[in-house]
């Protein structure tokens, strides 16, 4: 494949993980905003009370608790909702709808509370305002887009009616007001830029360890276990049977002349054949057993829960697969090439794994000294 495309299509999954790491973090950090809001605006009401046109106050409260109410449902759904289902083209736009229209109610209901005539309560009103301008940036600093947008509609009403009036006192609070949310905007930048890092490098090391522990075990040629990787996974599997007193065979297969491919057709047919075989090795065999490429052109395979007589079998039948197989090798006829199998059984009590994968490979040397193209049982 491209490794410009694989790089590409890399960067786009990363960015992603990094949106839906945002996502989620939004709705952790923004539970407390919710009921936070709106006991914040119950407390402005109950200070304005007796300065402000009660009526308004109620109609503003009513319709904040119903924004509320949409909010703490929204919250609901998410945090029921399946971790899979949490991804962000679905919850965005609903989060969007209902941060605007509970930040716009919050700002507009703030103006409209707030006595036009009273210098005192409007400091009041415009301290909650700049407050609430603050404390967006702890909730919604996910998403800096949402953060300025619900520091604008909470702050901006109340501001910008100060800005116009003619006290000096009213427009100095404005302007105040103006160059405490602009610091406060300039800080949310380096945030949201220090949070895309943080997220970007988390996911770009857990692909990066991922890929590096795949190449670890992985045999590049085949895409079967390396050497390592098997007896890692062999010795886990013998542990297993010999514990549970399960019975478990070992099978050694080389391939016979392998050489005279990779001296008449070259060293790339040679590859070539070593990985039809691999994948003939892949098909071949169950989830359980446990198999790899030991090196050159041998493998091996555990087989659990199988008798001697069940191996032998498999083994004959792998046999005749690779000797089935057609080759296609540069422009000649299609080629054949053969194998020899040597199988061992682990019932001997004081067997260990090493013993057991010898046992095999001498027969497998057997096989070869009788003729090749054969499958022999360890003595
Ligand atoms: P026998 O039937 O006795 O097993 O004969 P053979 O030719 O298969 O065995 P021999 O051990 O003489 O040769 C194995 C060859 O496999 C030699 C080596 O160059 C080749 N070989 C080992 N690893 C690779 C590989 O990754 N790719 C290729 N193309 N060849 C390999
Ligand atoms: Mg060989
Ligand atoms: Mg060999």
């Amino acid at each position: 494949m491209n490794p410009f495309a694989l790089q590409h299509d890399q960067n786009v999954l990363i960015a992603e993980q990094v949106r839906t790491d945002r996502l989620h973090l939004l709705f952790r950090q923004s539970v407390t905003a919710v009921v936070g809001s709106f006991i914040a605006a119950c407390l402005l009401c109950w200070l304005c009370w007796e300065r402000a046109d009660q009526s308004v106050i109620l109609l503003w409260i009513s319709l904040l608790g119903g924004a509320t109410l949409l909010r703490i449902g929204l919250f609901l759904a998410y945090f029921r909702s399946h971790e899979r289902e949490r991804i962000p083209n679905r919850w965005e736009g609903k989060y969007w709808i209902t941060l605007v229209l509970s930040a716009g109610l919050w700002g507009l209901g703030a103006l409209a509370v707030m006595p036009s005539d009273d210098l005192l309560a409007q400091a009041i009103v415009l301290l909650f305002t700049v407050g609430m301008a603050g404390s967006a940036v702890s909730c919604y600093s996910a998403y800096r887009s949402m953060t300025l947008s619900a520091m604008a509609l909470v702050l901006l009403p109340c501001t910008l009616w100060l800005l116009f009036q003619p006290s000096a006192m009213q427009v100095g609070m404005a302007i105040a007001a103006l160059l405490f949310s602009a610091s406060i905007v300039r800080a949310t930048r380096e945030l949201s830029e220090a949070l895309e890092k943080a997220f970007r490098l988390t996911h770009e090391m857990e692909h990066a360890h991922s890929i590096a522990s795949y190449a670890a075990q992985t045999d590049e040629l085949t895409g079967l276990k390396n050497r390592r990787a098997f007896f890692e996974h062999a010795q886990q599997l013998y542990s297993y049977c010999k514990r549970n007193q399960r019975p478990l065979c070992a099978l050694v297969l080389d391939i016979d002349h392998f050489k005279r491919i990779n001296d008449t057709y070259g060293h790339q047919a040679g590859d070539e054949v070593l990985r039809q075989i691999g994948a003939v090795i892949r098909a071949s065999f169950r989830e359980s057993d446990v198999y790899g490429r030991l090196g050159g052109e041998e493998f091996a395979v555990l087989l659990a829960d199988t008798s001697m007589e069940a191996a032998l079998r498999i083994a004959e039948q792998l046999g005749q697969s690779i000797a089935e197989m057609p080759l296609v090798l540069g422009n000649t006829q299609p080629q054949r090439m053969t194998a020899s199998l040597g199988v061992a059984s682990a019932s001997a009590e004081d067997m260990d794994l090493h013993d057991l994968l010898n046992s095999a490979d001498k027969a497998m040397y057997r096989a070869k000294a009788l003729g090749r193209n054969q499958v022999v049982a360890a003595e």
